[in-house]
């Protein structure tokens, strides 16, 4: 509801598109701390020193989240604004005034408002720009001095469009897009940092709006129309609903382009990475497992060669219903960009077993993990199918996405799921949309039925992934889940061994690719083994991406080759644990399960 005294509608200037609707949350930033009561010169020197380096370093992480939500021109802010903390000539004159016996705060306060009057008396816009960022750097020093820490609005309601009588560039850069819609000031120029900064972070942002603006009470409802520089306050139900149409579709926009800029940043970061090898040069790519865009980021700032599994069933658990074509799209888009040109291997939903979901009928069953899960599911519920193939397929386009099938016990199975995959690429092109028709396609190998069929199952496939997860499950008769055996569960037990090695024979003599994307991959005294039976490829929990790319650096594979030649003559588990304490790969207290 409206304050009776605050107008229907208040203008301003515009400082960029877009439509944003919410909640106001005004900003009351805290008054400035007095100034601390009079000690030696030398004591408030040192208080200086200790102030201006609290806000370079912050300064610092301020450029690097400039340079990550808009871009590195536009930090380019941050660089001048520590070139303000560090300049010699605001330095020398704070020192005058602190010789001459004034207070740290005021001695700052007086220099800071000098150095910002000239500047602003060259009436040059980009003079005028600096003194903002002069009084920006004032302001932050000032708080450091108090031994605070400046204001954050890090924190803000979520939704909200926020009201401030002024933003300093520094104050819009903490904001978090995806919690803030939108801003709106009563002074400011469009033409300002803050301005420059609301842009590139998709903010709509209005400025200039004069005092009314703050009449607006926290909690009222307001649609800011940024382009046209309008406030429409406690609008009505269509005004409102349109405009939150508007936002929806400004947000998912705008969440597809910081991903592409995160993902460019990361790329540049990881382009140039050596590819992991062992000592003896053969090349094992070292890959995640993500649930996710966002943990496919972190993969790719961990230095991983590609994600090995992203489980999709993430994007499907957290909902009512399954996730539409285009949520799923967005998300595979993401993660395909943040890691091109590495690729993504994008698991086809394994529902039920142990992740059972509210809008599908999987209850009742006595053994789960043996009953109606994965590609089960998916060649039966061949809507739920098809959305995602499509959604898949769509995001082809925009990096190195791969698919794989999960849970597969034969020909058929995987026949008709190529078939699913055949009729999603038809429907898509008759709709004119495009695709990579060239994505490679893979199937987990983790039932033992798989592991039996490999060499039928190779030709139809361009790679196999290792689920050693289920693998070990189905191979030894041990419930992945249970507590009461899980010491009989046991990946370097040698029946689990030879299975794998039956399954990267069948790979390899029909050149096909394999890697593994079960937990065993992450342990370290395992991972000669696998290195040794020929895999390519090791993808693990993101935070061991970098332990295992040194692990496999330092192994030699020759000599791996001939370790797992003999664990696999091996006939009980103590007896694989013990050949790799023998061979210096394990220690007793690190060998799988203990010797
Ligand atoms: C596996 O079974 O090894 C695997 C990686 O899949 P999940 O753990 O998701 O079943
Ligand atoms: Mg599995």
């Amino acid at each position: 509801m409206a304050k009776a005294d605050a107008p229907r509608e208040l203008t301003g200037i515009s400082a960029g598109p877009g439509v944003a609707a919410g909640p106001a949350f005004v900003f009351r930033p805290d008054i400035l701390p007095t100034a601390a009561g009079r000690t030696t010169p030398e004591l408030q020197v040192e208080r200086l020193r200790a102030a201006r380096t609290a806000a370079a370093a912050q300064t610092r992480r301020l450029r690097e989240r400039a340079a990550t939500l808009a871009s590195e021109n536009e930090a380019g802010v941050f660089d001048a604004q520590l070139l303000i903390i560090e300049d010699p000539d605001l330095a020398g004159r704070t020192a005058e005034l602190l010789a001459a016996g004034l207070t740290a705060e005021d001695a700052t306060a007086t220099a800071i408002g000098d150095f910002a009057r000239r500047l602003e008396a060259l009436t040059d816009p980009y003079f005028v720009q600096r003194a903002t960022d002069v009084r920006d750097v004032g302001r932050r020093l000032q708080f450091f001095l108090s031994g605070r820490r400046p204001p954050t609005l890090g924190a803000l309601p979520w939704g909200c469009i926020l009201l401030a009588q002024d933003l300093s560039p520094s104050e819009v850069v903490q904001l978090d897009p995806d919690c803030v819609a939108g801003i709106a000031t009563v002074v400011g120029s469009p033409a300002s940092h803050t301005a420059v900064f609301a842009r590139a972070m998709g903010l709509p942002a209005v400025v200039g709006v004069g005092s009314e603006l703050l009449n607006i009470r926290d909690g009222e409802s307001i649609v800011l129309l940024a382009g046209a520089g309008r406030i429409v306050i406690d609008p009505d139900p269509e005004t409102m609903r349109r405009a939150l149409q508007a936002q929806a579709d400004r947000l998912s926009l705008r969440q597809r382009e910081r991903t592409w800029r995160l993902g460019q940043r990361v790329g540049a970061a990881g382009a140039g990475r050596e590819e992991t090898r062992t000592r003896d040069g053969r090349r094992v790519e070292v890959a995640a497992n993500a649930g996710g865009p966002a943990e496919a980021l972190a993969a790719a700032a961990e230095g991983a060669e590609g994600i090995g599994l992203l489980r999709s069933e993430l994007l499907y658990l957290t909902g009512e219903a399954a996730p539409s074509e285009e949520e799923q799209y967005l998300a595979y888009r993401q993660a395909a960009e943040v890691l091109r040109p590495y690729p993504v291997i994008v698991r086809t939903v394994d529902l039920g077993g142990d992740k059972p979901v509210p809008y599908l009928p999987l209850g009742g069953e006595a053994n789960p993990f043996m009953g109606f899960r994965g590609l089960r599911i998916c060649l039966e519920r061949r809507d739920l199918f098809r959305t995602q193939l499509r959604a898949i397929l769509r995001a082809s386009l925009h990096g190195n996405l791969e698919i794989m099938f999960p849970m597969v016990i034969g020909v058929d199975e995987v026949r008709q799921a190529r078939g699913a995959l055949e009729e999603a690429m038809a429907s898509l092109e008759a709709e004119g949309m495009s695709f990579d028709r060239r994505i490679r396609v893979g199937l987990m190998i983790e039932t033992p039925a798989a592991v039996m069929l490999a060499g039928d199952l190779a030709p139809l496939v361009d790679f196999f992934s290792l689920g050693t997860n289920d693998l070990t499950q189905y191979v030894l008769a041990v419930d992945r889940a249970n507590a009461q055996v899980a010491h009989l569960y046991q990946p370097e037990n040698p029946a689990v061994l030879r299975t794998i090695d039956m399954a990267v024979s069948a790979a390899l003599a029909h050149g096909r690719w394999v890697g593994v994307c079960g937990e065993m991959a992450s342990d370290l005294s395992l991972i000669p083994l696998l290195v040794g039976l020929g895999v390519n490829e090791l993808s693990v929990a993101v935070p061991l991406v970098a332990e295992v790319r040194d692990r496999v650096q330092e192994i030699d594979y020759t000599r791996s080759a001939e370790l797992a030649r003999r664990a696999l003559k091996c006939v009980t588990p103590g007896e694989v644990r013990r050949l790799l304490v023998e061979a210096g790969v394990s220690s007793p207290r690190s060998a799988p399960g203990g010797v």
